[in-house]
C-alpha cells in the first residue's frame, strides 16, 4: 500500500508576541481557516523562550471566543487559564487545555505564578479546531488533560507517539471531540523510518517543530508544516536526529468559515452576532475575574 505523497512544505512565518507570555509562528501560515486544513483551523507553535524571573504573569488578559476550540499544549513550563464560565487550571509540561468556546467565553492565558517567579523555558502550541455548525451554540466546557491520562504508542527504537484526542490503533485520546478528528504528539529518534495510519477522506498535516525531518528525499527546515495529499494509506516520516511532530489528521467539515478575529462563526452574519455579544456582555464580562 502507497502512503500518501507530501504536498507542500510550509516554512515558517515570522514569529509575533501574544501579550507579552507567548511568542509564536503561525504554521497554518495562509491555510489558516481554509477548508484544506478543516477540521482544524490554525496552529500557533512558541518555540522555547527563557523568560527572566519577574512579578507579574506573562500572558494575555480577558478575552473572548465564539464558535470553536482552543487546544494548549505545553512543552516547557507551566501556563495557567481562567474563564468567565468558571473554569480554570494549572499545566505543565505533557499537559494539555482542551477548551471549548461554544456559544462564548471571555478568557486569559497567562504564564503560572510559580512559572513566573521562577523563571525559565516557556514553550507551548495553540491549536484552534472548528466545531461543526450544529455545535457552535454549545455551552462553553473546559478538559484539564494530564500527561498521566494520554496513552503512549509505543513505535518501536524509542520513537513514541502519544494519543490527545482521537485514536491510534487500540489507543483512545482523553479529549471529548464534536467532529472525527486525531491530534497525536509525536517523538521520532534520529533513523527513524515509521508509517503512521490515516483514514481515507481524512486532511492531514504534520508540524514539526524541532530536529531534522527527511521526507520526499528531502531534509526540512523547522519549524513549519508538512501537508500531505488526499490519496493513500498513511505517511511516512523519517527522522534524521531526533524530531518533534505534532500530526493532525481530520475529516473535513465541508461547512463555509467566517472568522474574524477570535471568533468563527459560518456566516458574516454570525460574526456580526458574535460582536454584538460580546459588545453587550453576553460572552461575560472582564471583571468577572475580579469576583
Ligand atoms: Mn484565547
Amino acid at each position: 500500500m502507497a502512503a500518501r505523497p507530501p504536498v507542500a512544505f510550509l516554512p515558517s512565518p515570522q514569529p509575533h508576541w501574544v501579550g507579552d507570555g507567548f511568542h509564536v509562528v503561525p504554521l497554518f501560515a495562509d491555510l489558516a481557516f481554509r477548508e484544506e486544513v478543516s477540521p482544524f483551523l490554525m496552529l500557533d507553535y512558541a518555540a522555547p523562550v527563557e523568560f527572566p524571573p519577574r512579578e507579574t504573569p506573562p500572558g494575555v488578559g480577558a478575552h473572548p471566543h465564539r464558535g470553536f476550540e482552543t487546544v494548549t499544549i505545553v512543552y516547557h513550563g507551566e501556563i495557567e487559564h481562567r474563564d468567565s464560565a468558571g473554569n480554570s487550571g494549572t499545566i505543565g509540561p505533557g499537559d494539555v487545555q482542551w477548551m471549548t468556546a461554544g456559544s462564548g467565553l471571555l478568557h486569559e492565558e497567562f504564564h503560572s505564578r510559580e512559572q513566573t517567579k521562577r523563571g525559565g523555558l516557556v514553550s507551548m502550541a495553540q491549536l484552534w479546531v472548528n466545531l461543526p455548525a450544529k455545535d457552535k451554540s454549545a455551552a462553553p466546557a473546559y478538559q484539564t488533560i494530564l500527561n498521566a491520562q494520554i496513552p503512549t504508542v509505543d513505535l518501536g527504537a524509542g520513537n513514541r507517539l502519544r494519543v490527545v484526542a482521537g485514536a491510534y490503533g487500540d489507543a483512545k485520546g482523553p479529549a471529548r471531540t464534536f467532529s472525527d478528528l486525531h491530534v497525536w504528539d509525536v517523538d521520532l529518534k534520529a533513523g527513524a523510518d515509521v508509517v503512521l495510519p490515516i483514514a481515507a477522506g481524512d486532511n492531514v498535516m504534520v508540524a514539526h517543530f524541532s530536529g531534522t525531518l527527511h521526507v520526499a528525499a528531502q531534509d526540512l527546515p523547522q519549524p513549519g508544516l508538512l501537508m500531505f495529499g488526499p490519496e493513500g494509506e498513511g505517511i511516512a516520516l523519517q527522522a534524521k536526529s531526533d524530531v518533534k511532530l505534532l500530526v493532525l489528521a481530520g475529516k473535513p467539515l465541508g461547512e463555509p468559515i467566517s472568522h474574524y478575529g477570535p471568533f468563527v462563526m459560518n456566516t458574516e452574519a454570525e460574526i456580526k452576532q458574535a460582536i454584538a455579544d460580546f459588545r453587550a456582555g453576553k460572552m461575560g464580562r472582564p471583571d468577572y475575574f475580579d469576583a
